[in-house]
């Protein structure tokens, strides 16, 4: 066996053993204040859809932050996809962060360019053939409803609108896990009932899934996993779980 095939095989074990995702003690402490995550333990497995709750300033930000290794965890190690990424030398995490997709709350499109330039350009930086892009964005676009909206600008389009521009551009290099913090937080219940509904059907293809959001209506409703922070530590962790209320 290759080392490469070894240490593939060791990847593929460690997966097994303890999920996609592994935090293992995980510390994180920004400066001299309270720790923003102090000694986290959370295993996800592939497949899984999970809802991540709690009050502001618990760490939810810090955690995502952590697994696309914005951050390196202070004390712990993060495991994510087999890899200890504290260890990833920097060449290398561009072509991990391709593994990961995340949406957030303000969007965050390029506002001079149109929905298919939007999506593109995720596709571009990693100099897929211009004749399969031409292909990947109407069929992605079409995946969120937005078929037939190609040429508008950000600022023509609903929030809604532009989330659904924002998750396909997430999806378009076929993450094996989709991150989205707060993707609800600037929508109204309708629009934020679709995203979630596609987010949902986007796991349902088999793409890991982890939701921050302070939605209690959607999250009682959905029955997923919940994950429940507080100050920095996971105060409960619950299959087919509710958002629950602190204080
Ligand atoms: P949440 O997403 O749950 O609202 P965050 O992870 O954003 O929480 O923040 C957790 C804690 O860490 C908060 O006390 C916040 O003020 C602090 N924090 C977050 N980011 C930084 C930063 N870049 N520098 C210093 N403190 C930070
Ligand atoms: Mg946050």
């Amino acid at each position: 066996m290759s080392r490469k095939e070894e240490k593939r095989k060791r990847r593929e074990r460690m997966i097994e053993e303890n999920g996609l995702i592994f935090l293992d003690g995980v510390s994180k402490v920004y400066s001299a204040g309270a720790p923003a995550l102090n000694g986290i333990t959370l295993h996800i497995n592939r497949g899984e859809f999970v809802f991540i709750v709690g009050d502001s300033g618990s760490g939810k930000s810090t955690l995502i932050k952590l697994l696309l290794r914005e951050l390196t965890a202070t004390s712990g190690k993060v495991w994510v996809m087999g890899h200890d990424i504290a260890n990833l030398p920097r060449r290398k995490i561009p072509k991990f962060r391709r593994n990961l997709g995340i949406v957030f709350q303000d969007f965050r499109l390029l506002k001079d360019r149109n929905v298919y330039e939007n999506v593109a350009f995720a596709q571009r930086i990693i100099e897929v053939p211009v004749k399969e892009i031409r292909r990947n964005v109407p069929s992605i676009l079409a995946t969120v409803g937005l078929a037939g909206k190609y040429k508008a600008k950000p600022k023509q389009l609903s929030g809604g609108e532009q989330q659904r521009v924002a998750l396909a551009r997430a999806l378009i290099n076929k993450p094996s896990i989709l991150l989205a913090d707060e993707p609800t937080g600037n929508l109204d219940p309708k629009n934020s009932w679709e995203i979630m509904m596609l987010l949902d059907e986007i796991n349902a293809a088999g793409t890991t899934v982890i939701v921050v959001t302070h939605n209690r209506e959607i999250v009682n409703a959905m029955q997923k996993r919940v994950v429940t922070m507080k100050k920095g530590v996971i105060v409960s962790d619950e299959e087919e779980g509710e958002y629950i209320d602190e204080d």
